[in-house]
């Protein structure tokens, strides 16, 4: 009787986890002030370029799309707002 092998696995799966230090870029910028909709807007976030100093990104606001800002991923952490 040897059952064992084929009731346990190999292995373990691990569970889940995310990465603590990714969380920051995830949600550091959610939301942007849209000129058009004149408020603070919950954006979505779309690659634009990919440059040598890092992936640059840029923001559209999710109920007009107008652009309300960019960044650097990687190279710089600020966003850049566009000004009118
Ligand atoms: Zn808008």
């Amino acid at each position: 009787m040897n059952n064992e092998q084929r009731m346990h696995p190999p292995y373990r799966v691990p569970p889940r986890r995310r990465k603590p230090s990714a969380q920051y870029d995830q949600f550091e910028a959610t939301e942007l002030y849209c000129p058009k909709c004149r408020q603070a807007m919950p954006v979505r976030k779309r690659l634009l370029l990919v440059l040598p100093e890092g992936d640059k990104y840029e923001y559209l606001c999710a109920a007009c799309l107008t652009t309300v800002g960019d960044k650097i991923e990687k190279a710089t952490e600020g966003i850049g707002l566009v000004r009118p």
